[in-house]
């Protein structure tokens, strides 16, 4: 396998991938579109996933009390000001952004799409929640705007899958996967290492498959506790532990042999804000664990062209 060379990192980073493809960094306004999820509104479940805290992983995003329009006013405003941002992409962070009807969605994403320097729209979801009708949407705004569909896979594993309470199997996603390539549209998967329960084979395990299964992109995340979730009372009841620092960073880099080259990576760490995150302490310096990802990335001579595995 030939390696390519990222921004002198062995993987394409998606601000690589932005710069190249829009000539500056492009900025993500997270709004939240007032939505929820079917694992938390009775239809498959009350609870959510064991991990996702009363903001549906939508933290970072606006005020649901907001019209899309001034989210995004704020958002922009915001990075104007802290960057100088000059373009942006509207992601639609919080719960499941599909989940709504069809011209409910085709409203919001429109809204969040006025101004003429959103240049993408990002929208997370499940795939249990991508019918047709709104995968035809989506192709629809594929036409002016670059779409990505983001999707909360987590783990291949069925057991992992129940026990985190993720409502949906994987032959759920393998359709919705399908369906998202002959649609043309970019889909983010999301992985997270350390759920309870899991090794370090089965982790590899999920990216492999992520790898071959016609994603676009990945976002790891590691596997960590928020306040007032069911995962925070197995967390006190000792029913599993966290990975280290060291051992998550093992996982990373293994994972990242196991990508094809042109596989772009918006995510290597997770990050929660402090008031709510209970454990573990070291995600909360995320610029440490990339430099130290980063580190180990160069002891194994990555940069030389020895890193990627021959699958
Ligand atoms: S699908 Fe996402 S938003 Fe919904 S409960 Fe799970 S983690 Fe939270």
């Amino acid at each position: 396998m030939t390696i390519r060379k990222w921004d002198h990192l062995p993987y394409q980073s998606v601000n690589h991938y932005l710069k190249t493809a829009y000539g500056v960094k492009v900025y993500k306004a997270s709004v939240n579109g007032g939505f929820t999820c079917p694992t938390r509104d009775g239809t498959k479940g009350i609870g959510g996933c064991i991990f996702c805290s009363g903001e549906g992983a939508g933290e970072c995003a606006g005020s649901r009390e907001d019209s899309i329009t001034t989210q995004m006013e704020l958002e922009i405003q915001r990075l104007i000001h802290s960057h100088h941002a000059e373009k942006f992409i509207a992601y639609f962070q919080a719960f499941t952004n599909t989940y709504a009807p069809v011209e409910e969605l085709r409203r919001k994403y429109q809204e969040a799409l006025q101004d003429p320097r959103v240049v993408i729209l990002d929208v997370g979801t499940r795939p249990d929640c991508l019918e047709e009708p709104v995968i035809a949407l989506l192709q629809e705004i594929a036409k002016t705007h670059e779409v990505w569909v983001e999707l909360g896979l987590q783990t291949i594993h069925e057991d992992t899958a129940r026990r985190i309470h993720r409502g949906y199997d994987l032959s759920c996603y393998d359709d919705a996967m399908a369906r998202l390539s002959a649609a043309g549209i970019k889909a983010v998967v999301h992985l997270i290492f350390g759920l309870p329960g899991e090794t370090k084979a089965m982790m590899l395990d999920s990216v492999r498959y992520v790898a071959a299964s016609g994603a676009w992109g990945v976002k790891f995340h590691l596997m960590h506790v928020l306040r007032d979730t069911v995962l925070a009372e197995q967390y006190a009841a000792e029913q599993f532990s966290l990975l280290t620092e060291e051992a998550y960073l093992e996982v990373v880099v293994d994972a990242i042999r196991w990508l094809p080259p042109d596989m772009v990576i918006h995510r290597l760490t997770a990050e929660a804000p402090r008031d709510i995150l209970i454990a573990p302490d070291w995600c909360i310096y995320k610029r440490q664990v990339l430099n130290h990802l980063h580190k180990k990335l160069k002891s194994l001579q990555a940069y030389q062209g020895e890193f990627y595995r021959q699958t």
